[in-house]
Formats: structure tokens, sequence, C-alpha cells
């Protein structure tokens, strides 16, 4: 451990993203010492998100060479001069979203984005700089981070200080982003009251994050909707009441069909388009109740536009999209983390692969595995 005077350029072991449609490569790449804001820290393990497929593909612009993963858990190993709320050996979280609590949009109440810590979309830290190279050539980062290397740099403002004693490492990972993305949409975004009813698209790890927020919050009756019936059972542990298949051949009918017809032809109250398959979005309009009915969008997709019914929208209801499941990361992740502690919350039923850096590079052919929900990468061991 050091502090920021004795901090050197650091050779480590990453995972790095070539190109649109390259296979992913174990490079040896440099990191630099934090600046002032910022810290460097060690990654123990780090998880994948759907939105790291994304990045591969492009999104939302084509910066390659790129070090991918927003998604981890690890040891702050030195401090920029600046940094007062954490220090070296303290166990972190990366998030990608962060409040300064002052502006317009902080102060709202409307919105879990802030106007002096945006969502970090340039592939770079906030100075236009980055902390990571390999071979000499700039390397870009996913969102505030890169979490599929050894060491990485962070701004103090998107990391999240946690007690290693009460969570379980690799399953403190889920928390930076999809997980907890579905239950705070649940919980902060949606507010699903006692009694309502709930349909949720896609069962991956947001999807079940919203059916464990839903079941929480009181839901009396949620719909899993998936077209991979391995998913019932997932569904089934998080709370999920009722399961539809939508690969079912012998079912003709379209999912907000199937979803009127298990709420006595009326719909839901809450709709979650939980998968990357953005047209859905519209399903997800037509499945909730007509007048009073909300769909929510989560799941991100390569589609920049879709196609929307508007009688659902002239009738009142609504459609609204949500961001890190509406949760500020210093205020509301702790309440995650202690429902954790008191095992009200199962984060290790996500955990479907724990792998090595060295095996990482298949880990988009492991996603396609009906048996996925989670897979973790362990990059470091923690001393
Ligand atoms: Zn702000
Ligand atoms: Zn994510």
């Amino acid at each position: 451990m050091s502090k920021l005077s004795d901090s050197k350029v650091i050779t480590c072991k990453a995972l790095v993203c070539w190109g649109i449609g390259e296979a992913l490569k174990v490079e040896e790449i440099e990191i630099d010492p934090p600046k002032s804001s910022e810290v460097r820290v060690k990654i123990l393990y780090a998880s994948v998100c759907h939105t790291d497929l994304l990045h591969t593909e492009g999104f939302p612009a084509p910066w390659f060479p790129r070090v991918l993963g927003h998604e981890g858990v690890g040891v702050v190993e030195s401090v920029g001069e600046e940094v007062t709320d954490v220090k070296a050996g303290d166990f972190i979280i990366p998030t990608y979203m962060a409040q300064c609590q002052d502006c317009e949009y902080c102060v709202s109440g409307k919105t879990n984005l802030c106007l002096k810590y945006p969502l970090p979309l340039s592939g770079l830290m906030a100075d236009g700089t980055s902390r990571m190279s390999v071979r000499g050539q700039r390397l870009y980062q996913a969102f505030s981070c890169s979490t599929w290397s050894q060491y990485m740099v962070v701004d103090a403002i998107y990391v999240l200080k946690i007690d290693p004693s009460i969570i379980d490492l690799p399953h403190a990972s889920f928390l930076s982003c999809g997980f907890s993305t579905g239950f705070g949409a649940a919980w902060k975004d949606a507010g699903v009251e006692k009694g309502s009813s709930v349909a949720v698209l896609g069962l991956g790890a947001v999807g079940l994050g919203v059916i464990e927020g839903a079941r929480k919050q009181g839901a009396e009756r949620i719909i899993g909707v998936d077209k991979n019936e391995k998913k019932r059972k997932k569904g089934e542990a998080f709370g999920m009441t009722h399961f539809i298949n939508s690969d079912d051949k012998n079912d003709e009918k379209s999912i907000s069909q199937q979803v009127k017809e298990l709420t006595g032809g009326h719909g839901v109250d809450y709709c979650f388009q939980c998968t990357g398959a953005t047209p859905l979005l519209n399903q997800a309009l037509l499945a909730t109740k007509s007048g009073k009915g909300e769909a929510i969008i989560i799941g991100a997709g390569n589609h920049p536009t879709v196609e929307i019914s508007s009688l659902p929208l002239l009738l009142g209801g609504t459609l609204r999209g949500s961001v890190f499941g509406g949760l500020k990361a210093q205020a509301d992740l702790p309440v995650l983390i202690d429902k954790c502690k008191n095992k009200e919350i199962q984060l290790g039923e996500l955990l479907s692969h724990e792998i090595s850096l060295e095996q990482a590079d298949k880990v988009f052919d492991l996603m396609k595995h009906p048996d996925c929900v989670k897979i973790v990468i362990k990059l470091s061991d923690p001393l």
C-alpha cells in the first residue's frame, strides 16, 4: 500500500478489447498513479454485465483498444492528495453514478443524474485523459472505470466503501450495476406499491433484481418473462409468482397478450423491460393497465429508435426510462448492503460461473450458456 508520493506506474494484466468483433486478449498493461481526486484500486473480483457486450459492439462509440468492466470489488492501493473519504487498504465497489448533492438535478429529487458528475460516457477520465495504456497506446475505459484489470484508477466520487466482513466479495461486485439497477427500479423509480401486479421482461441479473425489489415492496403478482426455460427456477427463487416462456412455440400470442391473460385481461400496474431487445418496449407498454399502468425501460440495446403504440399513452399510460434504478450510490447502496447482511437478499443465487482472468477471453461465449446468470472473474488475491 502506498501514498501518492511514492506511487509509481504499475504493470498488471487486463482483458483488452481491440475492436468490434475481435476476441478479448489478456495483455500486460500500465496503470498510471491516481491524480489528485482519484484512487488506484487493486481489483479482486469483477463481474460481467450485458452492457459490456454492447461496448464490444462499439456502444456508445467505437473506442478501442478498451478495457471493459464496470462491476467489481477491490482494495484501494493509493489515493490522490485531495481524497479524504477513502484510504489505502479500504475495500470499495466502483459505481458509475455520483451526486454532488448541490446542483439543480441533485436537489430536484426527480433524477439520480447529476450535472456536476454526469454519467461518464466518453471512455476517458473527466479530464479527457486515460490512466491505462498498453505498449504506449492509450486504453479507453468502460464508464467511470475499467474493472477487468488487476488495477485501475477511478475518481473517488465514483467509489463506495464497503465492509468486507458483512458481504461476500464476489457478490458485492453485483451491486455495482446489474442487480442494484433492477432492485432500484422497482423500489426507487417505480415505487411499486403493496398488492400491485408487476411483469418483468428478461430474467438476467437486472430482471431478477426487479423481482426481488417488487417482492420487497409487497407486489402480489410478479410475472417473469424469458425465452430460457431455466430462468423459471431462478425467478421463483427471487419471488416470481408466474412465468411466461416467450419462446414457447405452442403459444402464438404476444407477450402483452399473455401477461393480460394472467391479470384478468387488464394488464399489470408495472412492466419492466430488462432485455437488450429494445423493440420489446412496446410490448411492455401494451402489457400495462390502461390509463394507470407504467412501462419502465431499463435494458440497453443497440436500437436508437423504436416504434411505440400511441393509444396506451393517449389513455394516460406512462412510459419512462430508468438509469441505475434511480439509486443514489452513496445514499441507497448501503441500504442494499444491509439487506444482504441480514440475508434478506441472496446475491449468491445470481452467481453461475467463477473464472480466472486467463479464462476470461471466452467470457462472451460463456454468457450465451443457458445456465448463465452472473459470471465473476477473479483478478487478484485480497492481500
Ligand atoms: Zn449534482
Ligand atoms: Zn451494467
